[in-house]
């Protein structure tokens, strides 16, 4: 520890560094940085530096809010975007109490408690993040639009597509900032976009998903472009998903993996697999977390809403990638990237574990295009569907005791008290599709 503290300070100081942001995320996933001089680096790294967190949501009450960064020296990062004079770089932090225990409302210290549960259990696991997003034009004030570059492109005759030069120099700072992206390619949708970095650690891509999401709005906005990550921008196209490659490793070998095993999956795969079809109700408030994340999971647009499982078909909430051998990995693909990503890969985890704890068996994959099942053949087939509103999965949430138990009461109560009220708003205001509808009609 004391060896990566004396690290950063070094090469904080061969670069020039000027400024450090301490960054965390909230219980929603928000970013949160506080931006300290250079001079105050060895203060941070003695984990000394205090910041007010009863401004910050969902974390404290008023009367408990002085909160400690312990920063995590392996985050060390210089932002390639800014000029050699002045240069910034950033840590991210966990949070901790005046009392030097982690602080529960911290989604950091929260993943690393599941995760630490998977230790002993003898398991490491490794997440590969396929994040979707929107490249949308913003307008004269800068304010974003709807408007995407393919259609913008299509009518001005511009010679270059913004949105493919953009993508470009994201993924060329990602780089600069030690990602190694396996792909990135246009989706399905004008606009739409994915880039996928390689796969690691649970705790090293879930702050790789948070570092993402703020690169790609960042170099966005340099190209006069806004990036979104909201599930579902337009009516009627594909939504933007983030699905994730799940494996567990076990002593340096992939837990998931057995030539013997039927589909040359382990007992562990099955029972992991298992464990996320058993919870998927509940865990969805978690990895879809926002009222306008169910308006992607419908029929038509590439996105799970059955819960069944498949080696080959991509209509259901598991996918078995044909990898085998240390790639062999599950595809989880009803996450979206208005997930915290630290508390998704959390509850996906602690579900998993679950099923492994109780040996659970999936039920038989599905090779059938599951759209196509009327109610009848579903309730045959017993295969279950996933929510259909962030009301109904808040409902399921609060009735599954694991899940709960991964998030820990803190973050449990103040996400639910959230989203309930986001639900409530959302419940009451009217819309445009309303007034559109109604207004003249009656
Ligand atoms: N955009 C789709 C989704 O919502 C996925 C499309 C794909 O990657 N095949 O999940
Ligand atoms: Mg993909
Ligand atoms: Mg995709
Ligand atoms: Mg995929």
């Amino acid at each position: 520890e004391k060896e990566k503290k004396i690290k950063v300070l070094k090469q904080a100081e061969e670069w020039g560094v000027k400024f450090i942001r301490l960054q965390f995320t909230d219980i929603f996933g928000v970013l949160k940085n506080v931006a300290i001089p250079i001079d105050q680096l060895p203060k941070a790294l003695n984990n000394e530096l205090m910041f007010d967190g009863s401004s910050i949501e969902g974390f404290v009450r008023i009367e408990e809010s002085d909160m400690y960064l312990y920063p995590d020296p392996d985050t060390f990062v210089i932002f390639p975007w800014r000029p050699r004079e002045g240069t910034v770089a950033r840590l991210i932090c966990d949070i901790y109490n005046p009392d030097g225990t982690p602080f529960e409302g911290c989604p950091r210290n929260t993943l690393k408690r599941v995760v630490a549960e998977a230790k002993d259990m003898g398991f490491v696991m490794n997440v590969g993040p396929e994040a979707e997003f929107f490249l949308f034009h913003t307008d004269q004030a800068g304010r974003p639009t709807l408007e995407t570059h393919d259609q913008a492109s299509y009518f001005d005759l511009t010679p270059v597509d913004l949105g493919e030069e953009a993508r470009r120099d994201m993924v060329l700072t990602l780089e600069q900032m030690g990602f190694e992206i396996e792909a990135s390619h246009h989706e399905v949708a004008p606009g739409q976009h994915e880039i996928d970095f390689k796969y690691a650690d649970a705790l090293t891509t879930a702050d790789r998903i948070a570092t993402f999401k703020f690169v790609v709005r960042t170099i966005a906005q340099r190209h006069g472009l806004h990036a979104t990550f909201m599930p579902k921008p337009i009516y009627g196209i594909n939504g933007s998903g983030m699905h994730c490659n799940i494996s567990l490793f076990r002593d340096g070998q992939n837990a998931f993996y057995d030539p013997q095993g039927e589909l040359g999956l382990s007992d562990v795969a099955y029972h992991f697999i298992a464990g996320i079809m058993a919870h998927a109700r509940a865990l969805t408030a978690i990895t879809n977390p926002t009222v306008n994340s169910y308006k992607r999971l419908v029929p038509g647009y590439e996105a799970p809403v059955y819960i069944a499982w498949s080696p080959r078909n991509r209509s259901p909430l598991i996918r078995i990638p044909a990898k085998r051998g240390p790639s062999t990995r599950i595809e989880v693909r009803h996450p979206d990237p208005s997930a915290n990503p630290y508390l998704a890969i959390a509850v996906l985890l602690k579900a998993g574990l679950d099923g492994i704890k109780k040996k659970l068996e999936p039920p038989p994959p599905v090779y059938k295009n599951i759209y196509a099942l009327s109610p009848e053949e579903l309730a045959r087939e017993g295969i279950g569907v996933l929510p259909s509103s962030l009301e109904e999965a808040l409902a399921e949430l609060e009735k599954d005791e694991v899940i709960k138990e991964a998030l820990g009461s803190h973050i449990y109560e103040r996400f639910m008290l959230a989203k309930r009220l986001e639900c409530e708003q959302y419940r009451t205001t009217v819309h445009p599709w309303e007034i559109e509808h109604y207004l003249t009609k009656f």
